[in-house]
């Protein structure tokens, strides 16, 4: 299906399902199930499941375009979309015949949300240094025991994409395996509801794995294979999903400032905000701070997409810049939008707080430019 007719629809969803249930979501702190659902009854759930599992077998740009349209409806299911897609493809990556029907071919049906469980509490923002173990009980067979935390779509999905250290006794410090565990596995236990700041839609749980039994035949991809599946895969997946959702917020904002400035009127002079010179100029500097940045987006992902040599810059580069346009712009739209917009639970209170997620969310603004300096200079990237 060409990808202008997979953002109509995600703009339906975003409009019709996601804007409402932002309402409860955001106030109650609840997962965003019905929203998902729609996803999965559309089958955009399966957007980057590759055409041969049935999937819509679409990448970056496409990850990227529909992040932004759920975004701009609410940010939550932008991000619980999000991080279905990106396990979805790291387990599409290098999937066995096994783990194409166990998984791929239900999520291209719309039967099943996977997600992607990196974070631990200890390693923080350095994802990539996961310290739990697995410890191998036969030659095929494993147990995982350690706490991951930062789990979105923590307690609603089918399966859990999990980084462990490395599945053998000589792996290195800082390789890692990824394993698939199913949520009907025995020995997982949830942390108590999400309570963000902003972001309240996400379930974004601490998962305990407690003794969990991990088959053989649910380690993805080789010894090895890490650093790959970061490049590859984690990274430029992660990072243009969380730059469209981010952007579809800077660009709600946007149109909420327009429409403020549109509507408000002085009884004393009946002149209206609109026709104010320097209201003008400000809401001209905030769409153009918007525009530039989702080309960057756009640009970062085609690169991706394209296996552009500059692609990995362009890629960490485009997420910093999207969390400087986000967190700037709703912070001037709440100035336009003056007493008004300034009251408790207001959509532009909402997406002021759930902008704030964007330089935390690893790899995390300061990172991002730390990486790519690292990169510029030809230094290891994770060298700290
Ligand atoms: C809403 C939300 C959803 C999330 N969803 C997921 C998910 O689905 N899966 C998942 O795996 N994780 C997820 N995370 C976790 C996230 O990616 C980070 O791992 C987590 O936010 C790190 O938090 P921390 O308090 O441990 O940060 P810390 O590691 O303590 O970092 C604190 C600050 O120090 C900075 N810092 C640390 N080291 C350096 C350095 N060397 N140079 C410069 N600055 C540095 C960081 O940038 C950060 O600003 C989510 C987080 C949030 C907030």
């Amino acid at each position: 299906m060409n990808l202008e007719t997979l953002i109509e629809k995600a703009a339906v969803i975003s409009r019709e399902v996601a804007a409402p249930e932002a309402l409860t979501a955001d106030r109650d702190g609840m997962w965003v199930a019905s929203t998902m659902r729609a996803l999965q009854d559309s089958k955009l759930t399966g957007l980057v499941v590759p055409e041969a599992q049935g999937g819509l077998g679409h990448g970056l740009l496409a990850l990227a375009r529909i992040s932004e349209e759920l975004g701009k409806g609410y940010s939550s299911a932008g991000l619980c979309f999000g991080m279905h897609c990106v396990g979805t493809a790291v387990i599409a990556a290098k999937s066995t015949g096994w783990q194409k029907e166990q998984y791929l071919v239900p999520i291209a049906e719309g039967k099943h949300i996977t997600t992607l469980a990196l974070s631990e509490i200890g390693t923080g923002a350095h994802f990539y240094f996961p310290q739990t173990p697995l410890i191998a009980v036969t030659e095929e067979d494993f147990l995982v025991t350690g706490t991951k935390s930062f789990v979105t779509n923590g307690g609603h999905a089918d399966s859990y994409v999990v980084s462990t250290l490395g599945a053998s006794a000589e792996a290195e410090a800082d390789q890692f395996s990824c394993i698939l565990v199913d949520s009907n596995m025995p020995g997982l236990e949830w942390s108590s509801p999400w309570d963000g700041l902003g972001m309240r839609g996400n379930s974004s749980l601490t998962l305990n794995l407690n003794d969990v039994y991990i088959p053989g035949r649910n380690i993805l991809g080789e010894k090895g294979d890490q650093l790959w599946y970061i490049f590859n895969v984690v990274a430029p997946y992660f990072l243009m999903t969380m730059a469209g959702t981010y952007l579809g917020i800077a660009e709600a904002a946007l149109i909420e400032g327009k429409a403020s400035l549109a509507k408000r009127s002085y009884a004393h002079n009946g002149s209206g905000l609109a026709s104010v010179g320097y209201l003008q100029h400000k809401l001209g500097i905030l769409w153009a701070n918007v525009e530039r940045t989702r080309r960057l987006v756009y640009h970062a992902a085609q690169a991706g997409d394209h296996n552009d040599p500059n692609a990995m810059l362009l890629l960490l580069s485009a997420k910093a810049e999207v969390a400087h346009c986000v967190v700037d712009v709703v912070n001037e739209v709440m100035t336009l939008a003056g007493g008004q917009g300034y009251q408790h639970n207001s959509h532009l209170g909402m997406l002021m707080r759930d902008a704030r997620a964007a330089h935390v969310m690893s790899p995390t603004t300061d990172l991002l430019y730390t990486w790519m300096g690292r990169i510029l200079l030809d230094q290891p990237i994770f060298s700290d």
